[in-house]
């Protein structure tokens, strides 16, 4: 059959059994979140574009070449979120939940697009699980929100994967810092790619993402960042490595980390695997502090830190390292004969609200044991139940092991509600 319609270009479909892992991170996720006090917030799928322009940053990637922007009919420019901080911290201050409490903390999860180049890892929907935390300069909270992220990596069963940090230092330091690296890099301006050209006059920090290796070449001997920034800044930065030293996470100082975005101040930071399933975007995870966000859409200067992880990337990973088996329904019911159809359902339902995964043949009905013994067979079912006429009448069903072939007979055993008590389980 030629397929008359294909998800678009950078778009897929997710499926079973890859959706059990996508259930396993998302159910994985709200539970560590609840640990550590983090509320859920949806916000929407679209926001207006300034958002994103003055949030985001009008120089970055995302904005210039990445977003899906369109105007709606009366001709206001929206775009379908590409990262969720933005509309995070609109919502902060549009809902005023700094009212409630001096520490706002919160967890999204849900699709981003960008326009992107199509190429593995890289899609134009994906979907991205992040957390936000609003009104605490502590480092102590850029360290709570890496130690969530590291134990859901834990409690996934997540190998090779490790952790870069950096501190890109503040408004008051960081433009002596860009001075500098604008001066190392104007010698071999004219050898960087086109992009880091415009880079290099708008924001010469950006020349650092880039993951040209015509422009990586030149980045081994830049000034180090940490030689400029300043004692609030480096200070900030101690402590956060001195409390991820407390609570045994593992990380390396990457001075060319500098993350694509610009709201970023201190600490950023990235998480990457080793994992050959990911291939050169082998980025799992990337956030860190933004102490400006907040006052630059209007509001009162509110420190903020948060990340976010892209689900596809790590479900990827997870996929590589195990065997994400087909899950079959526990029990298996065959009916042969009108009788047997009505017992085998009522006695489905009954196993079904003891919490017990259970699947009837409902294609098969009618064709005899051998093709509904085949087909709990192609469902990997262990557990069959068969209930023919004569099952009825001696008011037992037979129970048969796929696997040992061996057979039980059990009594249907209903009381006078007409419940089955299951004494076989
Ligand atoms: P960012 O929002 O760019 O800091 O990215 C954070 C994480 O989201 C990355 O580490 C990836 O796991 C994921 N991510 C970002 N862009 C994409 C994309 N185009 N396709 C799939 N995952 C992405």
């Amino acid at each position: 059959m030629e397929l008359k319609y294909i998800c678009p270009r950078g778009t897929r479909d997710v499926v079973y059994p890859e959706t059990e892992i996508w259930q396993k991170i998302f159910s994985t996720a709200k539970e560590i979140f609840n640990l550590y006090n983090y509320k859920e917030i949806l916000t929407p799928i679209f926001e207006t574009t300034e958002l994103f322009i003055k949030g985001t940053g009008e120089d970055t990637d995302i904005v210039t070449k990445e977003m899906y922007t369109f105007p709606d009919k009366k001709g206001r420019s929206l775009t379908l979120r590409p990262e969720g901080t933005p509309g995070v911290t609109r919502a902060f201050l549009e809902q005023k939940m700094y009212v409630e409490s001096p520490l706002v903390k919160l967890w999204y999860a849900g699709p981003m697009f960008r326009y992107e180049r199509k190429q593995a890892g890289r899609q134009r929907q994906f979907a991205q699980i992040g957390v936000e935390a609003f009104g605490s300069s502590d480092p102590r909270i850029d360290v709570e929100s890496i130690e969530i992220l590291f134990l859901l990596y834990e409690k996934l069963g997540l190998k090779d994967v490790f952790l870069g940090i950096n501190s890109i230092g503040c408004e008051n330091c960081r433009p002596e810092y860009k001075n500098n690296l604008k001066e190392f890099l104007s010698s071999v301006k004219s050898e960087l790619c086109v992009d880091c050209q415009t880079r290099f006059e708008r924001n010469p920090l950006r020349v650092l993402d880039c993951k040209n290796i015509s422009c990586q070449k030149f980045l081994g001997n830049i000034p180090n960042i940490q030689n400029f920034i300043c004692e609030d800044c480096k200070t900030h930065f101690d402590k956060v490595r001195h409390y991820l030293e407390l609570v045994d996470i593992k990380y390396e100082i990457n001075n060319r980390l500098v993350r694509g975005l610009d709201y970023y101040t201190k600490t950023v930071f990235e998480t990457f695997s080793r994992s050959s399933a990911l291939g050169s975007q082998n980025s799992l995870c990337g956030g860190g502090r933004y102490d400006n966000l907040v006052s630059v859409y209007g509001g009162d200067k509110t420190p903020a830190f948060g990340w976010a992880f892209g689900v596809e990337r790590l479900a990827m990973v997870l996929a590589a390292q195990k065997d994400w088996h087909k899950v079959p329904p526990e029990y298996f019911i065959i009916t042969l004969g009108a009788q047997a159809q009505e017992a085998g359902f009522k006695l489905l339902s009954q196993l079904r609200k003891n919490n017990i995964t259970a699947e009837i043949d409902y294609i098969h009905g009618a064709g005899g044991l051998k093709k509904q013994l085949k087909y709990a067979d192609k469902l990997g079912c262990i557990n069959v139940i068969i209930i023919g006429e004569d099952e009825i009448n001696k008011g037992q069903f037979v129970l048969k092991n796929m696997v040992t072939g061996e057979q039980k007979f059990h009594p249907f055993n209903f009381d006078e509600m007409g419940n089955n008590h299951f004494p076989f389980l």
